[in-house]
This record gives C-alpha cells, sequence and structure tokens, in this order.
C-alpha cells in the first residue's frame, strides 16, 4: 500500500530521492514468512519507513541531496537503520533533505525541490522535509530524520505531524553523516505521538560505536502516554510568543494553552531572557563545526572527483567547487572564518559562552515547570522560493528550535491547528534532559 501510495502521490510531492520497492517487498515477505512458521516478529515488523537520505544504508546510495556524494553506496549500516531492520520495520526509500541537512525548506537538495502536501506551491520544512512530506502524505507510517537546530520539528510543524528531537546523546549518531556533531541528533516522525513514541524506543540506546550515546536503560515510552495532566507543570516561554510571531500561530498557541489547562495542567509564563541570542550563537557553532567536519569531502576519499585538475589543490578546489551548492559554501566559509586564529575568541568562543548562558536559562526555568512550549516556528509554511535569496530570513524560521539544540534538550512538534490558508500550525514542548516521558505525556494528553 506504501509502494502503491508513493507511485500514487510522489511526482507531486517529491519526497524520495530513491524508492527501495524491491527490498521493501522481500522484507515484507519475509515478515511473512516469519508469522506463518509461527516466529517470533519484531515491534516494527511490516511497517513501512521512510529514511532521510543522511543515513547511512549499505546498497542504497547515500547522497545527503549533495552532487559531491551523488555516486555514494556507504560501505556499512547506520546503528539506528540496523536497528530498524532487527525490528522488521520495512524501509520504502531515502527522502529528500537540503544539502548535508543545511537549510529549512528543502530547496537546498541538489535534486529536487519537495513540496508540502497541503499545499504543493509552499515548502514541506526542512532539512528533513521529504521524511515529513512523507509521513503527511500517508507514503510510509513513520519516518526518520535528522536534527540539528530543528529539522525534525519545523518539518513536522509545516507539514502537520509529530516530530521528535531527542536528548542529545539518546540516539546513536553512527552512520549519521556529520552536519555540527555537537547538535545533530536522529529522530522520529509519525502521525500520532504514539507512533513517535514507539519508533523512537526502537532507535534509542547506548552504541559502543559513538562515544557520545549515552549509557541509560531505554523505558517503553508507551507507558507514559496518560490522558490527563492534573499536577503537571507547564511554562510558556514568554520571549517566544511576543513580536516575531504570526498572529495565526499566537492563536493557535493560546487556544492550546486553555487546552492544556483544561486537561489538568498548571499552566504559567517563564522567562529564558536569552533564548534570544540562540540564533546568532547556532548561526556561528553549526557552521564551525560543519567547515570541520566537510573537509572529508577532498575528491580522494568519497564520491565526486572533478576532471582536469594538474595538481592535489587544484583537485580538491574544482571538485568542492563543482560538487558544493552555495549554502553549503556559504557554511565552510562562514565557519572557517569564525574558527580562524584572528577571530576565535570573537566569534566561536563567545558563541560557546552564549550555548552556556542559554543552558542556564533552561536550567532556571525547569527548576520551577515540568515541560515547556513555545511555538515551533514562527510562521506557517511559506511559498517556494520565497526565501531562496535571503538566507537571513530562512534562518529566521529557526528561532525557536535552536536554543533547545544549544541545550541539547529533548522537543517535539505537535500540530495544534491551521492558519486562515488551511496550513498546519505546530507547538514546540520542550523537556529537560532525558524527559522525553514528559513531553510525550503532554503530547498525548493534548492530540
Ligand atoms: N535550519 C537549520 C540550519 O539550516 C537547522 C538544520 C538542521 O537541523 N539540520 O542549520
Amino acid at each position: 500500500a506504501a509502494l502503491d501510495r508513493i507511485a500514487a502521490v510522489d511526482p507531486q510531492v517529491r519526497g524520495f530521492l530513491h524508492v527501495t520497492a524491491e527490498r521493501a517487498r522481500a522484507a515484507a515477505r519475509a515478515v511473512d514468512e516469519h508469522i506463518a512458521a509461527g516466529e517470533d516478529i519484531g515491534l516494527l515488523a511490516g511497517i513501512p519507513i521512510a529514511l532521510k537520505d543522511n543515513l547511512c544504508t549499505t546498497g542504497i546510495p547515500t547522497t545527503c541531496g549533495s552532487k559531491i556524494l551523488a555516486n555514494f553506496m556507504p560501505p556499512y549500516e547506520s546503528t539506528v537503520t540496523q536497528k530498524l531492520c532487527d525490528a522488521g520495520a520495512i524501509a520504502v526509500g531515502k527522502t529528500n533533505l537540503d544539502e548535508f541537512a543545511m537549510g529549512s525548506s528543502t530547496e537546498n537538495s541538489a535534486f529536487q525541490v519537495t513540496a508540502n502536501p497541503w499545499d504543493v506551491t509552499r515548502v514541506p520544512g526542512g532539512s528533513s522535509g521529504g521524511s515529513a512530506a512523507a509521513v503527511a502524505a500517508g507514503e510510509c507510517v513513520v519516518a526518520l530524520g535528522s536534527d540539528t537546530g530543528g529539522s525534525i520539528r519545523q518539518p513536522a510543524a509545516f507539514c502537520g505531524v509529530v516530530g521528535v528531537k531527542p536528548t542529545y546523546g539518546l540516539v546513536s549518531r553512527y552512520g549519521l553523516v556529520a552536519f555540527a556533531s555537537s547538535l545533530d541528533q536522529i529522530g522520529p516522525f509519525g502521525r500520532s505521538v504514539e507512533d513517535a513514541a514507539i519508533l523512537l524506543g526502537a532507535i534509542a540506546g547506548r552504541d559502543p560505536r559513538d562515544s557520545t550515546s549515552l549509557d541509560i536503560e531505554i523505558p517503553d515510552y508507551t507507558q507514559f502516554l496518560k490522558p490527563e495532566l492534573k499536577g503537571c507543570k507547564i511554562g510558556v516561554i514568554s520571549e517566544t510568543i511576543g513580536d516575531g510571531i504570526d498572529a495565526s500561530v499566537k492563536n493557535a498557541m493560546q487556544a492550546a494553552i486553555e487546552q492544556l489547562k483544561d486537561l489538568g495542567a498548571e499552566v504559567r509564563e517563564v522567562s529564558c531572557p536569552r533564548f534570544k541570542y540562540g540564533l546568532p550563537a547556532y548561526y556561528i557553532i553549526a557552521p564551525s563545526e560543519a567547515s570541520s567536519n566537510l573537509a572529508r569531502y577532498d575528491a580522494v576519499r568519497y564520491g565526486l572527483r572533478a576532471e582536469g585538475a594538474d595538481n592535489l589543490l587544484g583537485m580538491y578546489g574544482k571538485t568542492r567547487a563543482a560538487g558544493f551548492g552555495a549554502e553549503v559554501k556559504r557554511r565552510i566559509m562562514l565557519g572557517t572564518y569564525a574558527l580562524s586564529a584572528g577571530y576565535y575568541d570573537a566569534y566561536y568562543l563567545k558563541a560557546q559562552k552564549v550555548r552556556t548562558a542559554i543552558k542556564q536559562d533552561f536550567e532556571a526555568a525547569f527548576a520551577d515547570v515540568d515541560v515547556l512550549v513555545t511555538p515551533t516556528t514562527p510562521s506557517t509554511a511559506f511559498k517556494t522560493g520565497e526565501k531562496t535569496d535571503d538566507p537571513l530570513s530562512m534562518y529566521l524560521s529557526d528561532l525557536t528550535t535552536v536554543p533547545v539544540s544549544l541545550a541539547g534538550l529533548p522537543a517535539l512538534s505537535i500540530p495544534c491547528g491551521f492558519d486562515a490558508q488551511n496550513l498546519p500550525i505546530g507547538m514546540q514542548l520542550i523537556g529537560n534532559v532525558l524527559r522525553e516521558d514528559r513531553i510525550f505525556h503532554v503530547a498525548h494528553a493534548y492530540e
């Protein structure tokens, strides 16, 4: 059914870069055989899932939406995709993304522009726009994305689905192509909180191949899905419901807050005064890490090698000039500049101090409340092409998601209504470190 749906709607949605129909059918037959033989089947047996194309998959191209990796076949499997396969899930394909996950609209892909299934003249958000659109369009049941500064939550909001960025370290990054390693996390998309909770449980956990993965017991997240919120303390971050947020988004938030109160929650406003410095700090730190991580694309180890260079430096230069798109080049230049000897203290070091200050604001807020809420995005899905010439206005769509990433906290985006054009609006629920249980609880009760 998922493959039929992809055939029917993906020519308009353009969410997939590769559809793995043959492999999917073979995997489905294998599940049937296990069932016929009376054997145990995994938690996700037979569930069609889409994978963002920055997750390494053996035998399936992994392009990161970049020409530089257009022909790259990973020689190894990422930990998360291996876990899904072991649980019986059926990958139906790899989804489109902004090149190397840099962007907020999926327009930075070198291969195609994905449409928002609610209005195909609009973007699905990004960078995991292909995964969010695939779930919203019914081309799969659940999907995986990656979130460095909002790339799961923002497209989830734009496409009207649930998206979760876990606590930094909850999910192994082994086999996730690195963008900004201190921020990158893999997480689930689903049409319900329960689906997202089940998928997160299946991919989380310590992995000896990722030294930043946390050694903790992973609970069954579905046990936290309760219908009411008595005793639950929720804080609305006052800095996120004022200037710069569309009226339709503010109104939807107001209605959602009333509903949370009706469910028994105690809701109050809290202040995170340094939240607003998150965006500038993120756009120093993420490009800095990216400039270092992307140094590996040297025409020797991976993918593309441009013709016609007569020495080594020429080969690097020509390959990177031809292989990387404009946004990736912009980030490499920004990051290299911010890390250079003369500017390191003024930019990178300063941004790291801001990162600590933002963490302290969150810590103070969580002394009084269990969950924080903000709009996921300042506006609903914008028109394709509307922001492509204006990187700053594109960056502004990450206003409320990046501070959470800098602090390493878990957060979830849940649909909370529609604007006048019938475009979905998302509410972000933020938990303290490893308090995924609390955000799932509130989200499920609200849903
Ligand atoms: N939109 C943000 C950026 O361009 C976030 C991307 C992400 O989370 N991968 O960096």
